[in-house]
């Protein structure tokens, strides 16, 4: 059954350039921008529930209400891939703040390993969205949700690039009132835990490692 709490972003613009960046013959430059720009593209789709709240101005002729976000904004990018995508969120977020989580998988076990966080102090007042471009197996995401949780966080939403149905299965076992939003759900994992058709290593193909 379809999880409801998934939302596949089908724009062409998205869908032509993620079909770009996962060609093996885009370099890291290329690779890079992509990113970035499908990363900026999407924000307008994950913040369309987003609360308001009234905003008094003056327009050149007059006085008139208009909005301005109900809360303060807060990204957080789990290292290192999730770096690749947070220029393109701060393009259209210019005011969020940027939190920092570093959650890796053991390369034997697959299993999660928290190795470094900073987030700002008033993180849980704000709205959160946590980026990594790989929802693979979904134990380094499960965890980081965790963790925000525990530092107070009510509101977040999940972004990704590409994700496979066993790491979405993953996160909502665990975390079933998190959105995830994604531009691509692929086939399903190998058994090195990597996503097929997938993109290869997110994070070495930005890097150049
Ligand atoms: N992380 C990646 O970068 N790629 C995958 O396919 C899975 C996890």
């Amino acid at each position: 059954m379809p999880d409801a709490n998934v939302t596949v972003i089908e724009h062409p613009v998205i869908q032509t350039k993620l079909t770009e960046l996962r060609d093996f013959a885009t370099e890291s430059r290329k690779f890079r921008a992509l990113l970035n720009e499908i990363a900026s593209l999407m924000v307008y789709e994950v913040t369309r529930h987003w609360p308001t709240k009234p905003k008094l101005i003056q327009t050149p002729l007059e006085k008139m209400t208009g909005h301005a976000l109900a809360r303060p904004i807060t990204l957080v990018p789990i290292l290192r891939a999730g770096l690749g995508m947070t220029d393109g969120v701060l393009r259209l977020l210019p005011d969020a703040r940027l939190g920092h989580l570093g959650v890796r998988r053991d390369e034997e076990t697959l299993q999660p390993i928290a190795y470094y966080q900073k987030l700002p102090p008033d993180i849980a007042e704000t709205e959160v969205l946590l980026i990594d471009p790989m929802l693979a197996t979904g134990g380094s995401g499960a965890a980081a949700v965790s963790f925000l949780k525990k530092a107070g966080v009510s509101s977040m939403r999940f972004v990704c690039l590409v994700a496979a149905p066993e790491g979405i299965q993953a996160l909502h076992a665990q975390h079933p009132e998190i959105p995830i939003y994604t531009a691509a759900i692929d086939r399903q994992l190998n058994d090195k835990g990597y996503i097929l058709p997938g993109l290869g290593d997110a994070g070495d193909r930005l890097f150049g490692t």
